[in-house]
């Protein structure tokens, strides 16, 4: 018989002795997932209202994602390059143009890949326009867009970028939900606004529909691209398929990814027919993106999210949520704000990493965004159950940190 204490240890210690040291992690190892619910090594369960950072949709062990995995294996075709025509990432560029304001596909393996070939093509259509001149981007203060080097210039937070400079040139950061602010850096020579209509990682802050059309006539009046960033609040967590919808707005670009294959790691950029006319052949390219593996699970998850008791289900639990939460009245509880499933709960002090620590022994995983915000992104399968179960514990842990 195995000494699972043994196996935990070995395999804490051998992430401290291999692993590049980017990461901190709490002291259990995950080893299988049914539904809502992780295990550890040691036979503790764990109900999970992180998803994986937005991306467990259907939770663990969904077999609707498993038959398109094997389905494809059985095809012996896991990767071919884009050097080839395959067929389930033409069914799924098809199915999300069907399903969006775009008229266009470009696939990625990341979030901030999408965002990265978002850049290039905005100042591709301005170069093509003959404005070089028009190279600037916009962002916003709290966004996180990626970590690489042109995904981290859009993400103005000091200790992600300061180590790392120089960045790219021709960023310039406004004030989230102040449209003065954006119209005071918004010109002839903007390429691009980016703007994630409910920000994540900065701590769960929804656009205004007044700023979110604000920044479409600023775009407009200037011939600027719109990108809407849906990477973390699109496809359906928000209850509607698109996190913009309820604003009446529609972007230039639109970039995602988190959710999009239930786990497998892609990512796409959805665009208007005038800005893919600017791309011509071997102007961008990846090796993996739009894989035959990939993009079959992907048109699993769009062909469920788009059904409509499917986002109905999301509405409603996401409201009980937003209700049970906002009925907690304890002192440190400062604010409780989102939509859908993508729920954020504001901590007066910056203990928001206390809370997710004390999480783990009431068998809760929880994730922070930023120091004072916990957030709440589990798999759109969450039952009103999940939530009562969530909130007694939560009470229990939030009385604690109030008094420490
Ligand atoms: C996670 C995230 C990204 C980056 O995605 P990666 O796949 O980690 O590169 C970009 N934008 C938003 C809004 C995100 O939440």
């Amino acid at each position: 018989m195995i000494n699972t204490q043994t196996l935990t240890d070995q395999i804490i210690e051998g992430e401290a002795s291999y692993l590049a040291q980017t990461y901190k992690r709490p002291p259990f190892v995950l080893v299988h997932g049914d539904g809502m619910t992780l295990f550890d090594s040691e036979g503790n369960a764990y109900t999970d209202w992180v998803a994986g950072i937005a991306v467990n949709i259907f939770g663990y062990n969904d077999a609707g994602v498993q038959r398109a995995i094997t389905a494809q294996l059985a095809n012996g075709i896991i990767h071919t390059s884009n050097l080839y025509h395959t067929a389930p990432h033409v069914r799924l560029a098809k199915l999300l143009v069907e399903h969006s304001f775009a008229d266009r596909v470009f696939f990625t393996n990341s979030g901030t890949e999408a965002n990265e070939a978002a850049i290039k093509f905005a100042r591709k259509l301005a170069y093509e326009a003959g404005k070089p001149e028009k190279h600037e981007l916009v962002t916003f203060s709290n966004a996180f867009h990626g970590r690489t080097m042109g995904s981290i210039t859009l993400t103005p937070r000091e200790k992600y970028q300061k180590p790392f400079k120089p960045l790219l040139p021709g960023v310039k950061v406004a004030e989230f939900n102040n449209l003065a602010s954006a119209q005071a850096i918004i010109n002839d020579n903007t390429a691009a606004v980016f703007v994630e209509p409910i920000q994540g990682e900065g701590g769960i802050n929804v656009a205004t529909t007044e700023f979110l059309k604000g920044l479409r006539d600023l775009c407009d009046q200037h011939s600027a691209l719109l990108v809407f960033d849906e990477i973390q609040c699109g496809m359906g967590r928000t209850g509607t398929l698109w996190a913009h919808e309820p604003s009446g707005t529609t972007p230039d670009i639109m970039t995602i990814a988190k959710p999009l294959a239930a786990g497998l790691p892609i990512g796409a950029v959805l665009m208007t027919q005038r800005v893919a006319d600017a791309m011509h052949v071997g102007e961008h390219g990846s090796t993996f993106a739009g894989g035959p593996l990939v993009t079959s699970v992907a048109l699993e998850v769009l062909s469920r999210v788009t059904q409509p008791d499917f986002l109905t289900h999301v509405q409603t639990v996401g409201a009980y949520l937003i209700e049970q939460l906002s009925k907690i009245v304890i002192p440190i509880v400062k604010d409780v704000r989102g939509r859908g499933l993508m729920v954020g709960l504001e901590l007066t002090r910056d203990v928001a990493a206390r809370v997710v620590e004390l999480g783990y022994a009431h068998g809760l995983l929880m994730v922070n965004a930023g120091a004072n915000v916990i957030r709440f992104v589990p798999p759109l399968i969450a039952e009103k159950s999940h939530v009562n179960q969530l909130v007694g514990h939560l009470t229990t842990i939030l009385e604690r940190v109030n008094n420490e």
